[in-house]
């Protein structure tokens, strides 16, 4: 598996995203039961409110290798995770990057995966 990974400009600020790739190296979260190796390709953010940008980011990671596209849990979940503050733009950025997955794939004859959370 190839990811490239999308955090939330926000959180990006104060969050080295340890616990983020902490679950990828122990395969743990939404990495659980994954028997491939794990390959950090690149690591990104939406490019801020409201998150327009995060298509060109996908668009990037896919070019540069990636077949697995992971939104960080500060989007899907919020921050602290689970606590508060989830994007206010979710539904939009996901249907956004799974729309642009699968178009990316299709030029590269892949299967763009897109997964929601990380831990
Ligand atoms: S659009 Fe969502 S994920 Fe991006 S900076 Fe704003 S709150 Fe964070």
């Amino acid at each position: 598996m190839k990811v490239g990974l999308i955090r939330c400009e926000i959180v990006s600020e104060f969050c080295p995203a340890a616990s983020c790739l902490k679950s990828m190296r122990e395969k743990s979260g939404a990495f659980e039961g994954i028997d491939e190796e794990i390959e950090l390709v690149g690591v990104m953010t939406c490019g801020g409110c409201p998150g327009k940008k995060v298509s060109s980011k996908v668009r990037a990671l896919v070019n540069k290798g990636a077949d697995t596209i992971v939104l960080s849990s500060c989007i899907s979940k919020g921050y602290p995770v689970g606590v508060a503050f989830p994007c206010p733009n979710w539904e939009n950025i996901v249907k956004a990057v799974k729309s642009v997955a699968k178009k990316c794939g299709e030029a590269k004859g892949i299967d763009v995966k897109v997964v929601e959370w990380t831990h």
